[in-house]
């Protein structure tokens, strides 16, 4: 049916959700979304795991962890020089 179309979507698929692609570009894609089950299905799935992600709180990283970090960057000086 519409394979390329379906292609063309899910190359601006990240653009669309992020809010960067241009509103022509947004009507373009939502005019698809319109026709198309498996491309909606997609996008609903993608936003709902988007909005999940961002409602993770920040997760706070052990102090133990952020160590091995520093000195796994080789930035242990830094750590030294801000104790
Ligand atoms: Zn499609």
């Amino acid at each position: 049916m519409e394979k390329a179309a379906c292609h063309h979507l899910l190359e601006n698929l990240a653009g669309y959700l992020d809010g960067e692609a241009s509103a022509e570009l947004c009507a373009e894609l939502e005019r698809h979304l319109d026709g198309c089950t498996d491309c909606r299905v997609v996008v609903d799935t993608l936003r709902k795991t988007s909005a999940l992600y961002h409602e993770l709180p920040q997760p706070e990283l052990p102090p133990a962890a952020r160590l091995r970090l520093y000195k796994s960057l080789d930035l242990s000086e830094f750590l030294n020089s801000s104790a």
